[in-house]
């Protein structure tokens, strides 16, 4: 039985992208939860995500760049990203990675990789959101974050906490002191014991222990979540306490749980879904797999059906 941390070690090895992208239900699996390799394709999804009564954000698929021409090219990208959706009228911010700004070469470079997209997006009235990835990034990220923040607006730029790590509801006390908008999620990387709580159980209690932190701010967040239970916490949480719908936004994923996206749309929740596309879509695709043991066994199922 293939785990989820054995899934997550499979989404760093790039190597075996080529060989299970010749496999059909893999490939065919990977349109529900990617928008497509070109920009086009992405556009496409976000007019339908839009027509939906959705928001969205962009996010080109490459973490952990390790040329500097790469990130460059990154960089370019999302110039080319925040000026499509002028031209298009989409209603859509975008998402980055740092690692895919040159986090793992030079933090500096990463900083001013970003600063070059953030400012682009404030002259546009656009909106950044850095992700928030493994924990061996978490300080720098938050740094970076920081710096940038302190340039910045508060609706030009904001970041992703993670409720599986120990020190997010510290991190997060610190930034709405700044203040700052946050993306709360569960967290999607391979932690260890010593850094993330290790039961889902914990993980879910510290995720409605921050949300309540955050929605109580006044400041503007995304609660980024297919969970449910944490989606009734949060309507449950903002009813009793008479937020408005309009003060923060739902956030879920490109491809899940579509039929709940739709019904919080329509019950008039901000609704925004995090679109990925590009070539680099397998790390993405595998963390994905990791989340839900049905995703796997359809594979697997289908492999054996040869
Ligand atoms: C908008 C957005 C942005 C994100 N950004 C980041 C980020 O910057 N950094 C980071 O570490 N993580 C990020 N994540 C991922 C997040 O951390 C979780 O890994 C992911 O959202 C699954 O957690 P969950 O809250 O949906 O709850 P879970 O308890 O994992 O899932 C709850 C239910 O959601 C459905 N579901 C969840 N995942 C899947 C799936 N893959 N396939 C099918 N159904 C599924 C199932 O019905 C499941 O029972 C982001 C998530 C979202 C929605």
């Amino acid at each position: 039985m293939l785990t989820r941390s054995a899934l997550i070690y499979l989404s760093r090895q790039e190597g075996l992208k080529n060989f299970a992208a010749r496999f059909a239900p893999f490939k065919k699996l990977t349109t529900r939860f990617i928008a497509g390799e070109t920009t086009d394709e992405a556009v496409n999804a976000i007019r339908d995500i839009n027509a939906r009564g959705c928001s969205a954000s962009f996010d080109h698929l490459n973490e952990g760049v390790h040329d500097v021409a790469g990130t460059e090219a990154e960089v370019r990208e999302y110039l080319h990203l925040l000026e499509l959706i002028d031209e298009t009228k989409i209603n859509s911010n975008v998402s980055i990675k740092l690692t895919q700004f040159g986090l793992e070469i030079d933090p500096e470079l990463a900083y001013r990789n970003a600063r070059r997209i953030i400012e682009d997006a404030k002259r546009r009235g656009n909106f950044v959101r850095i992700d928030m990835e493994g924990s061996n990034v978490t300080q720098l990220t938050l740094d970076i974050f920081r710096r940038l923040r302190s340039e910045f607006e508060l609706n030009d730029v904001g970041i992703v906490l993670q409720s599986y790590l120990y020190r997010t509801e510290a991190d997060a006390r610190e930034l709405l002191k700044v203040p700052a908008r946050i993306r709360l999620c569960k967290g999607a990387y391979d932690e260890p014991a010593e850094v993330a709580y290790p039961d889902k159980k914990d993980v879910d209690a510290n995720y409605v222990r921050v949300m309540q932190l955050l929605l109580a701010s006044g400041t503007y967040h995304g609660i980024a979540t297919h969970d449910p239970k944490m989606i009734d916490a949060t309507i449950d949480f903002v009813q009793r306490a008479g937020i408005p719908k309009d003060a923060f936004e739902f956030q879920m994923l490109y491809g899940i749980r579509r039929d709940l996206q739709e019904q919080l749309a329509r019950d008039g929740w901000g609704m925004r879904v995090y679109v990925p596309y590009g070539k680099h879509w397998y790390p993405y695709f595998m963390r994905r797999l990791a989340e839900r043991p049905a995703n796997i066994w359809f594979v697997l199922k289908n492999f054996l059906k040869g």
